[in-house]
């Protein structure tokens, strides 16, 4: 080991893992502590370095059509440890990324243990780092051992640090018929910037609620895992199918209450309505206000699309629920990753509010290279807006509101529209492998500055 300064990492998962080889390809040292196999999580079963928890999935490799395969592309370029380990060990899945996972994870480990820059130590972090580790990249995942939580709890304040997820789903406005809804906030009230018209509504008459209602009941959930149980979420923020089990009503004096609203569609107040708010600073994503569900993905949108306007509806994110370590990045961190309130502690992975093997991975690769350059005195520019990685970073450290902030996968509504004009009915079907190939051009360009920058 270098006698420089090491950069802390804490979590050897896919995010802390993929830091650890940036960081290590920028000579920069690296001092990596990861608790297990001393102490293990609920969901870990290995000791090894980057485990897949549960699927052996990175879900599509379609880097002009997918917003995840784009942004495997982007981190090939990047020269992603995880990546690379996906690659060498990659299993027949068509369209899919699917790997082995344990010749996956020990690809990853190998290469870690390989690397003369980086040393690994198997043991738990109990509390905030000492003073005198000056630079540090938290990548504890979704199931941070309890004392850091608790620490991290006490120092970014009340409510910044969530220990489940409660994930409503996000549709893309543009699929939103605009026909059937309309703009008003309940009693028209106005937020501060607000024009009393934040919300998209979708009315319900009476048959459509009830059988909506129905749908939810008989719809299949999925089931919360053993040591998820015993999480005190339920009661604060019910999924919408068991507000439906409680009674024919209950979802209409929660979430679906129509009172300060009048469709203008038909002048009456509706027996009952959804209503969408903006998810994102770009005003591309909308999120279904209170629709935190378990249901399965395919009932989700099946059921989903039943809602006027929401026929069409394509779906940015499906609604969840989960034991789940994350915190209000928008409202805590600075585009580099950074604690505002205490620079030395960057966060990366899961724990920052995104969601899945890859977007961990992906933060985990950002926050090695900031801590690189920072080590090297130099600084670095984020990756344009206009790129997966720039899109998703851009997304929880300013892009998505700090009140409703919930964990997010990639998806092509978090990066920009491409200008006006561009797509009509006839090219339809070529708006994301432009704004795939615009991405790509762009990181290219953000590399090469990147590189002159360092030289
Ligand atoms: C049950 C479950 C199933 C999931 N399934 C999927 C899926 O199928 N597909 C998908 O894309 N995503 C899935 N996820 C979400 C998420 O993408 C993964 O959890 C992913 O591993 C997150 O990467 P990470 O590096 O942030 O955290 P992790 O990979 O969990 O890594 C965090 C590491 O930090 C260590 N650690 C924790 N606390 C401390 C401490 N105090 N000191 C030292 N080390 C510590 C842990 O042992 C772990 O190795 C799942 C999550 C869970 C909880």
């Amino acid at each position: 080991m270098s006698s420089k300064n090491p950069v802390h990492i804490i979590g050897g998962g896919l995010a802390g893992s993929e830091a650890a080889w940036q960081l290590a390809r920028a000579g920069v040292p690296v001092l990596l502590h990861e608790m297990r196999p001393v102490r293990s999580t609920d969901a870990h079963r290995t000791a090894h370095l980057a485990e897949l928890v549960c699927s052996n999935s990175f879900r599509s490799d379609d880097a002009l059509n997918n917003a995840v395969g784009l942004l495997h592309a982007e981190m090939r370029r990047c020269d992603s440890l995880i990546l690379r380990a996906a690659d060498a060990n990659r299993l027949p899945a068509g369209g899919a990324l699917a790997v082995d996972r344990d010749g996956f994870a020990g690809f990853v480990e190998a290469a870690l243990e390989a690397e003369p820059l980086i040393e690994i130590k198997r043991e738990e972090v109990t509390a905030l780092p000492p003073a005198d580790w000056a630079s540090v990249i938290i990548a504890t995942g979704p199931l941070t051992a309890p004392a850091l939580a608790e620490a991290i709890a006490q120092r970014t304040g009340i409510g910044a640090l969530a220990f489940f997820d409660a994930i409503a789903p996000i549709v893309h406005a543009d699929s939103i018929d605009a026909g059937k809804v309309w703009r008003q906030s309940r009693y028209d009230k106005s937020s501060p910037g607000g024009d009393g018209a934040d919300y998209i509504n979708c009315a319900l008459d009476r048959a459509q609620y009830e059988n909506f209602v129905a749908a939810l009941r008989e719809a299949d959930k999925v089931a919360f895992h053993d040591w998820e149980k015993d999480t005190p979420y339920f009661d604060g923020c019910l999924p919408i199918e068991v507000m439906a089990e409680r009674g024919p009503d209950t979802l209409r004096w929660g979430p679906m209450k129509p009172v300060g609203l009048t469709n203008p569609h038909t002048g009456y107040r509706p027996y009952a309505v959804v209503q969408l708010r903006q998810d994102n600073a770009l005003g591309t994503l909308y999120n279904l206000v209170g629709f935190q569900t378990k249901l399965r993905h395919a009932d989700q949108v099946r059921i989903f699309r039943t809602i006027p306007g929401l026929e069409h509806a394509e779906f940015a994110r499906l609604g969840g629920l989960h034991r789940n370590t994350f915190i209000n990045s928008p409202k805590l961190l600075d585009s580099a990753l950074r604690l505002k309130a205490l620079p030395q502690l960057r966060f990366a992975g899961q724990i920052t509010g995104v969601e899945g093997y890859v977007e961990s991975a992906a933060i985990g690769l950002l926050a090695g290279r900031f801590a690189a350059a920072e080590a090297q005195g130099a600084s670095l520019t984020a990756p344009p807006a206009t790129t997966a990685l720039g899109a998703l970073l851009g997304h929880i450290t300013g892009g998505a509101d700090t009140k409703s902030f919930q964990p997010m996968n990639i998806n092509f509504g978090l990066l920009p529209p491409l200008p006006e004009g561009t797509i009509t009915r006839a090219n339809r079907g070529e708006k994301k492998p432009m704004m795939a190939r615009r991405a790509l051009a762009d990181l290219e360009r953000w590399r090469g500055a990147a590189r002159e920058a360092a030289e």
